[in-house]
């Protein structure tokens, strides 16, 4: 009756990637960051499955309010920080740690009108020149947060451009993790506070690629900084251009399943789909799945891109169409209607069709389309 298509979230999957990403962080805290419904898996199902973890990092106050009413009691960090004044009263309300970023940020802390004690997190703008203070400007806000009763515990943050890269021994053609952490430290000692590596290790700097490869050369190991920030990780994707999640020991979370619905015979000659971009060169059996971009899987994505069906790995051919896209079951012969097809998940790496669509696994994971019905499940209920 309903449309055989399901975004399956594994919990066990979810536990399996935080406590691998817990024992490289060694002794620091873990944010699993959940923005973006939790990489599209879910906000209720990243409660669930990141319950080990030290504490949760998003952007939505709407987020934020579900993950106290699911019960999560644990820290919880606002990764931008205040949207409104309104923002702040609510954060003291509901115990949240706010990043903040700007001055009116800051202004709206010291004008609150009722009482505010929160632990804040400064983000220094050191290189990607998306959100933070400058390492130049940084001051003023620090001593105003310091000075002010508004602030319960104080941490420096930044965010690496390109921690998935290898660190330069000089400036080079990108801005390197030790180019960061450098202008990191340089903020810091602005404000008179004691700007070392043991200070560092009070900092909150690690995203995934940053976890994972540890960059081991000077002015600091990355290792020692703080709480890290893992997202994309946590979910079995990989940060990185060649290293895959599997080689790296993290599993995938989500799933996106779904059917053959009809199958079509083509004689040499005979195209598939929009555009008649695919041209049988033999006879071929072409399966048509129930899965198109209006439910996220990419339009983009080119001939042979892998697909699994009844068990065996396989290729799109033809352009992906609004509700279906088509695949090759020439050499398959069990696959027929109704056979099961993975789009992703655990034995189609959900960064292997990204490559196919010229994204990335963060981008497939995050535009699971809402109509696509939620299926989770616990891989190892133990
Ligand atoms: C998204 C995000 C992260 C996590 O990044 P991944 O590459 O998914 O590990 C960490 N910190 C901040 C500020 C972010 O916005």
């Amino acid at each position: 009756m309903s449309r055989p298509l399901f975004c399956e979230v594994d919990l066990a999957a979810l536990r399996h990637n935080y406590a691998k990403v817990k024992a490289l962080a060694a002794g620091r805290g873990v944010w699993a960051v959940i923005k973006a419904n939790a990489y599209g898996h879910g906000i209720a199902e990243a409660v669930k499955g990141f319950a080990q973890a030290d504490g949760l990092a998003m952007l939505n106050f709407e987020d934020a309010v579900l993950c106290r009413q699911l019960g999560w009691s644990k820290p919880i960090l606002m990764l931008e920080g205040a949207f409104s004044a309104a923002d702040v009263a609510l954060a003291q309300q509901l115990d949240l740690q706010l990043v903040v970023h700007q001055q009116r940020q800051v202004d709206w802390l010291l004008q609150a009108s009722s009482p505010v004690t929160l632990h804040l997190h400064l983000k220094v703008n050191t290189g990607m020149n998306r959100l933070g203070f400058s390492v130049e400007q940084v001051s003023r806000p620090a001593e105003q947060l310091i000075r002010s009763n508004r602030c319960r515990a104080l941490t420096w943050m930044t965010h690496f451009a390109n921690s998935d890269l290898p660190a330069l021994d000089q400036r080079g053609s990108y801005v390197d993790v030790n180019f960061q952490l450098d202008h990191l430290l340089r903020a810091m000692r602005t404000t008179g506070q004691p700007a070392s590596e043991p200070e560092l290790a009070q900092a909150s700097v690690t995203n995934s690629a940053a976890l994972v490869t540890g960059i081991q050369t000077p002015p600091v190991r990355v290792e020692t900084a703080g709480w890290a920030r893992p997202g994309i990780i946590l979910y079995g994707a990989t940060p990185f251009g060649e290293q895959t999640a599997a080689q790296l020991g993290f599993k995938p979370a989500m799933r996106l399943v779904s059917e053959i619905i009809a199958v079509q015979s083509l004689s040499p000659g005979d195209q598939v789909g929009y555009g008649s971009r695919f041209t049988a060169e033999q006879p071929m059996r072409i399966g048509v799945v129930a899965c198109g971009y209006a439910d996220g899987y990419p339009r983009i994505a080119k001939d042979g891109t892998p697909v699994w069906v009844a068990g065996q790995l396989t290729r799109l051919v033809g352009r992906v169409s609004m509700d279906m896209l088509t695949v090759d079951i020439t050499h398959i012969p069990t696959a027929g209607e109704g056979s099961e097809v993975e789009l992703w998940g655990t034995h189609v790496p959900i960064d292997d069709v990204a490559a196919g669509a010229q994204t990335i696994g963060y981008e497939l994971m995050c535009a699971v389309a809402p109509r696509v019905k939620r299926r989770v499940i616990d891989s190892s209920p133990l």
